[in-house]
């Protein structure tokens, strides 16, 4: 990061992976430690490579049972329990950020996109991930 600079993730893929890797992937992995099980908010629309996923797994590389209750959810389900029970949430999503991530890295999404296009949207969509989910069983 020293290196290359605060904002080398717009250069190419593989800085963005390695700057999401030292952001967000190995600060968890010490947050990890200790815990058995981590319970996520990850849902099967979030990305193709999340359709094969079980609600629950063994994550060898952070050794820690991870469940997915949502997983099957979709945005709709998701929007009704949120106004059914009143539960707070992020106001960026009201301005069109769909899905949120480092402010750098997401925009607000314009109608009819994906709703994952605000993420990195320099990118190929096949490759919007950061690691903090990648399969490893
Ligand atoms: S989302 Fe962007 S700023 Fe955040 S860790 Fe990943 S590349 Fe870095």
């Amino acid at each position: 990061m020293t290196q290359k600079g605060p904002y080398s993730f717009y250069n190419s893929v593989e800085n963005r992976k390695e700057c999401c890797h030292i952001r967000k992937v190995e600060p968890l992995k010490r947050a990890l430690t200790g815990y058995s099980i981590w319970i996520t908010g990850i849902r099967t629309e979030h990305s193709p490579n999340r359709k094969d996923m079980k609600k629950s797994e063994f994550d060898r590389i952070n050794n820690i049972i991870k469940i997915h209750p949502l997983l099957d959810w979709s945005n709709d389900d998701v929007w009704s329990y949120i106004k059914k029970h009143g539960i707070p949430y992020n106001i960026l999503h009201d301005k069109g950020f769909i899905s949120i991530g480092c402010q750098p890295c997401t925009r607000a999404v314009h109608q009819g996109e994906d709703f994952r296009a605000g993420r990195w949207w320099w990118e190929d969509a096949s490759k919007k991930e950061c690691g903090l989910h990648t399969v490893n069983h």
